[in-house]
């Protein structure tokens, strides 16, 4: 609960992920043969087979995004406003009323300044305004100091993250602004330090840029030549009053969501199967997930191509700052992404090229 913590804590706006980066690197680089930092970003972590199934040891991707979706700062006006463009993609009802932190810099030092996203009291709205939903561009952030204060360690293109800190909500529910995808990063931790007996040579990526479109992957699957990629994103859960019956799926505390299809990929078809016997092989709950798109769409068509897929934990709320998921979830994610290393090999033909 601490690294889920901690790691949900950390800033890490695309494009401005070093920090979160150094964490993840740290927390890999004891149980990591080679720990290195892409051109992109990206912090590559390889654990090299411990059983090989052959000479030349097929290779095993693991990614999950780092990034969070945020805001960067886009004009400081007279009076010390600051308005903002979004970096990833943000729905405009979500935002007003919630805290958010500037990342600004003193000389070369990083300051932070706190701030609100205020909406429009009602004292001074008419019966137009309370129907309308404000858009990004006519939002702002307000931290209460005059200008000079403001513009003394703010300037345009400075990161802007969401305040909100990751919170234990009731029992074995958790909630927090970024799960999409820091409880992929935490599984993706989590599980590199069990990894034991693995017949495949496994690469932890921790990607950057994947919510403004997939852009940090591509580097790290060029570096690699991964045979096989399981991102690691939060499942799609239809489990809420605002679902369609008819589109019921991923229960949250149902266990891993294992993509079937998303926007960007088809699942591969032996690698499901894969996936779904290491579950049954070791008791670990799992469910279909039909998803979004996330790094796999990448790595499945780089190079030679790869056979991939995502995994992970059901999330609610996902792009809003009340993102909600079940303990269990995220610890069975890891648990697969820990025990599957062991069978990679059985899913490929000892003669693939
Ligand atoms: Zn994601």
């Amino acid at each position: 609960m601490d690294l889920l913590a901690r790691l949900s804590n950390v800033p890490g706006v695309s494009g401005f992920e070093h920090e979160a980066q150094k964490l993840i690197a740290d927390e890999l680089r004891p149980y990591a043969d080679e720990l290195w930092t892409d051109r992109m970003g990206n912090v590559i972590a390889l654990r090299k087979a411990r059983k090989p199934s052959r000479e030349k040891p097929y290779r095993l991707l693991y990614a999950a995004h780092i990034d969070e979706i945020g805001f960067m700062v886009a004009h400081i006006d007279a009076r010390g406003f600051i308005s903002f463009v979004p970096i990833g993609g943000f729905d405009p009802r979500t935002l007003p009323s919630h805290r958010v932190t500037v990342h600004g810099t003193a000389g070369e030092q990083p300051v932070t300044l706190q701030g609100v996203i205020p909406t429009k009291p009602g004292w001074m709205t008419d019966e137009e305004d309370r129907k309308r939903v404000i858009p990004i561009d006519e939002l702002f952030v307000d931290t209460g100091l005059p200008a000079e204060r403001v513009k003394a360690v703010v300037q345009v293109g400075d990161a802007i993250s969401l305040s909100k800190q990751f919170e234990v909500l009731n029992d074995e529910i958790v909630t927090g602004r970024n799960f999409d995808d820091r409880i992929g990063s935490y599984a993706l931790v989590d599980s590199f330090r069990r990894i034991e007996e693995n017949t495949v040579d496994v690469y932890a990526v921790s990607t950057v840029q994947e919510e403004v479109g997939v852009r940090g992957v591509p580097t790290a699957a060029h570096a690699i030549g991964a045979d096989i990629c399981v991102a690691i994103d939060g499942s799609l859960p239809a489990d809420i009053p605002f679902a369609k019956p008819n589109r019921d799926q991923c229960p949250i505390g149902g266990g891993t969501g294992i993509y079937l299809m998303d926007n960007r990929t088809i699942g591969d078809r032996d690698l499901l199967r894969g996936l779904m016997e290491t579950c049954k092989r070791h008791s670990i709950p799992y469910q279909r997930n039909i998803g979004g798109g996330t790094d796999a769409s990448a790595v499945q068509r780089a190079g030679l191509g790869a056979k991939a897929t995502t995994i992970g934990a059901p999330t609610r709320y996902m792009h809003s700052t009340v993102q909600m998921c079940h303990i269990r979830d995220i610890q069975a994610t890891a648990d697969l992404l820990a025990y599957f290393p062991r069978y990679a090999h059985e899913i490929l033909p000892d003669d693939w090229r």
